[in-house]
């Protein structure tokens, strides 16, 4: 079996802390968590990058690594478990955003020890050519894709594929997901 996992409120709780966490390091450095939101909000079609966001509220740029530094604990450790039991060459990341900042974020998680550098994928678009490529290198394996958005798998072509199994991710245990051990 293979598992193709998202990145951000998937592996990464980036809504619920990550997000909150820049907001609060914004606010310290002199930019109101309105005036950020405002700014997220409007941007957000764009694959965002943290540098960005600096830059354009002119706040010092080693912020930068204060934000990052405690990237580490917002990760998903139940997560972080189960993968370690798949083994790395059972899983992929597919994530959509800016591919320096999410490398970023992936690396300083501790997600990139999890997977090798090969099963990596950054998108700028949507995430199928990646998944069908998987979906057909291991025709007989069930392919796995977990993500916490649902328009992710709009476009997936089931017939085609039909080793291919969503899940829509709500931080529900995905153990009886997973092979027996
Ligand atoms: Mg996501």
């Amino acid at each position: 079996m293979k598992y193709i996992f998202d990145f951000d409120d998937v592996l990464f709780n980036n809504t619920t802390q990550f997000k909150e966490h820049i907001y609060t390091c914004l606010e310290k450095a002199g930019v109101s968590r309105n005036t950020a939101e405002e700014y997220y909000k409007k941007e957000r079609v764009n694959p965002l990058h943290l540098k960005k966001i600096l830059a354009h509220f002119s706040v010092r740029e080693d912020l930068y690594e204060e934000i990052m530094v405690n990237s580490k604990n917002f990760s998903n450790e139940e997560l972080f478990k189960i993968i370690r039991k798949i083994g790395k060459d059972n899983c992929y990341i597919i994530t959509y955003g800016n591919k320096e900042f999410n490398l970023d974020k992936i690396t300083r998680s501790g997600a990139g020890d999890l997977f090798h550098k090969r099963n990596v994928f950054i998108v700028s678009g949507s995430k199928k050519d990646i998944i069908e490529k998987i979906c057909d290198k291991h025709k007989d394996e069930e392919v796995i894709f977990i993500d916490d958005k649902a328009y992710h798998f709009k476009d997936l072509d089931f017939k085609k594929y039909p080793n291919l199994r969503t899940i829509l991710y709500t931080g529900q245990n995905l153990k009886p997901y997973l092979p027996r051990s």
